[in-house]
């Protein structure tokens, strides 16, 4: 299954994307949305999925089958990465945005059938010296008209097909991708980007949070959420379940809460990016925590 550093690093995601896998019917949404800062960490674990997908052997970090090998050497003829300078069909002089033309190219293709596990990675990127860097997608490199050219392909792919759209944050994209696809938090390493100060005091009391002090315990977080805006506040939250995870490793019930929990805060994310009142999605979270 996934490689080593990505399951330490991101436990969560792993973990929900293997359960995915083992389901008999390969239960994984067409479309993944992935945002935060760090976009390597989400293209790597976009092209491991793709990897797992394709995979045909022995599904492990080490696998040498020419499914894995070519994904592993960016060379797999199903796994393609689209930006503005990665995938562009020959007739196609656009410098600065994935354009109609390759999103012409990826339906174009979807009319044949393949045998593989066919993956597109939308993201920017850029060459820094030799070496190619993913950079996130925004209203700048991913313009409306190319992506609502995707709507629809997106919506209802053929079989064995998965696209992927990398990006900081999922207001760079537009509504109507972000209403198909299901959004996962991919949380940063860097120092700065951890962060979870603002909810720090009231989380202090969340393992031993009891039902009744439910309510309470969001409307905490609800008047933070006033000052320092909902997103932010759950994004810290996210942060600060995943620094509790580390140090809980080991201990199954506060383990299993804080996985279960998790899943709650992006849910809460969900329901506020739908124009649901947030206090009614931090209500929500909480009294549905473990
Ligand atoms: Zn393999």
């Amino acid at each position: 299954m996934f490689t080593q550093d990505l399951k330490e690093k991101y436990y969560f995601l792993t973990e929900y994307f293997e359960q995915g896998f083992k389901s008999s019917n390969r239960e994984l949404a067409h479309s993944i949305l992935f945002y935060g800062h760090d976009i390597e960490s989400q293209y790597a674990i976009a092209m491991e999925i793709a990897r797992l997908l394709n995979c045909k052997e022995f599904q492990n970090e080490n696998c040498k089958c020419l499914n894995c090998n070519w994904i592993r050497e960016k060379q797999h003829p199903a796994v393609l990465t689209i930006s503005k300078i990665d995938n562009k069909p020959s007739d196609d002089d656009s410098k600065t945005v994935i354009s109609v033309k390759q999103s012409q190219m990826i339906k174009n293709s979807l009319l044949n059938t393949s045998d593989y596990h066919r993956v597109f990675i939308f993201c920017d990127a850029e060459m820094r010296g030799e070496k190619w860097v993913p950079l996130g997608l925004n209203e700048t490199n991913f313009h409306a008209e190319t992506a609502n050219s995707l709507l629809k392909v997106i919506e209802e792919p053929p079989e064995n097909t998965t696209f992927f759209f990398l990006t900081r944050d999922k207001n760079d994209l537009l509504e109507t991708i972000i209403s198909r696809s299901q959004s996962f938090f991919v949380p940063s390493y860097d120092v700065e980007d951890k962060n979870h100060s603002t909810v720090e005091d009231v989380f202090s009391q969340y393992l031993e949070l009891e039902r009744k002090d439910s309510l309470d315990f969001a409307q905490d977080l609800f008047l933070i959420s006033k000052e320092h805006g909902s997103e932010k506040v759950l994004n810290e939250i996210q942060n600060y379940l995943l620094f509790l995870l580390k140090s809980n490793f080991e201990n199954s019930y506060a383990k299993a809460k804080i996985l279960n929990d998790l899943k709650l805060v992006e849910l809460a994310k969900q329901m506020i990016n739908n124009h649901i009142n947030p206090q009614l999605a931090f209500e929500d979270m909480c009294l549905n925590f473990r």
